[in-house]
């Protein structure tokens, strides 16, 4: 196994991702067929079965490089892993709850990094983490996208890594949460294709990074997640439950927008995305989306984490 190596998909090199060049051409083979411009439907057909071919062959060596690079292995790293996961008590939740709101109040920092510059700094810190544990250095690209045809398949994410080329879309401004879901998504990127393992990645990489505004994201995603947990991801619950904690305003600004209620579209298209999505996360070895909050949590209760 070498030592170095350097693993990215050809889509991230182009100025479009080549999953939305292929989107957008079987969208125009239908509409244009639909609208009877026959002509043109048969060349954005042609066009559209050209993209897809280009677009998997080229994924190929990514797909292999990224699943097949020295992993981490959870357990014998952490002692802890998706199936081994002790649950944390709804008493010690609360408390750290509390610790977190306190820590976070008193170490305030705003986080005005610019997108990109972040998601390099970020993916740095990600690949200095785990070659410290695996030995060898995994390099990626730190190019993000803003917006993709993703985002209309999953409006209620706030980002997304595509499996199978690696292309990653941030699709809202998160404030304090920025560093965080980039280096999720970069977890992703470097191959780590379960929740759990890019959340407690994300979050150890970037406490590990001793840079406060990434420590601070880190910490503001543990407490996101914990108010989640103990609101039993109602979204409105919690909601009030962050309006009435005693989080200074910088921050509660950031959180509750993060908690908005969802607009029409997004509620339609969640209530039949979300079990899909559920499901094919249960299919690959994971508990669900519950491992995004109470096993991320858990995880970090496990190993003994404290805040
Ligand atoms: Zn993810």
């Amino acid at each position: 196994m070498p030592k170095k190596m350097h693993i990215e998909s050809l889509s991230t090199k182009l100025p479009i991702p080549l999953f939305d060049s292929v989107m957008a051409t079987a969208l125009l083979s239908m509409g244009t067929e639909y609208a009877g411009l026959t002509n043109v439907a048969q060349y954005s057909s042609l066009a559209n079965t050209f993209l897809l071919a280009v677009w998997l062959s080229s994924s190929i060596p990514y797909f292999i490089e990224s699943n097949f690079a020295k992993r981490i292995n959870f357990q014998k790293q952490f002692g802890a892993d998706i199936k081994t996961l002790q649950q944390q008590s709804l008493g010690e939740r609360f408390e750290e709850i509390e610790k977190l709101t306190e820590k976070l109040n008193d170490e305030y920092l705003p986080q005005d990094y610019e997108r990109k510059e972040l998601a390099k700094l970020v993916n740095k810190e990600l690949e200095d983490y785990l070659e410290s544990i695996t030995g060898v250095r995994v390099e990626t690209s730190d190019r993000i996208r803003n917006f993709g045809i993703v985002k209309m398949l999953m409006p209620f994410a706030l980002g997304a890594c595509q499996p199978i080329d690696g292309e990653i879309y941030i699709f809202k401004d998160m404030g304090v949460f920025e560093p965080h879901v980039i280096t999720h998504e970069l977890a992703h990127r470097h191959g780590y294709g379960k929740e759990l393992h890019a959340q407690a990645l994300a979050y150890l990489a970037l406490m590990n990074s001793k840079n406060p505004v990434f420590m601070q994201s880190a910490n503001c995603e543990r407490l996101k997640r914990q108010i989640g947990v103990v609101n039993y991801e109602d979204r409105r619950s919690a909601r009030e439950f962050t309006e009435n904690l005693d989080l200074r305003a910088e921050l509660r600004g950031d959180f509750l927008r993060l908690m908005k209620r969802p607009g029409i579209y997004e509620r339609v298209v969640s209530l039949a995305m979300l079990p899909v999505y559920s499901l094919r996360m249960k299919l690959t070895g994971q508990n669900g989306l519950k491992d995004y909050g109470e096993g991320f949590t858990n995880f970090l209760h496990t190993i003994g984490n404290k805040v």
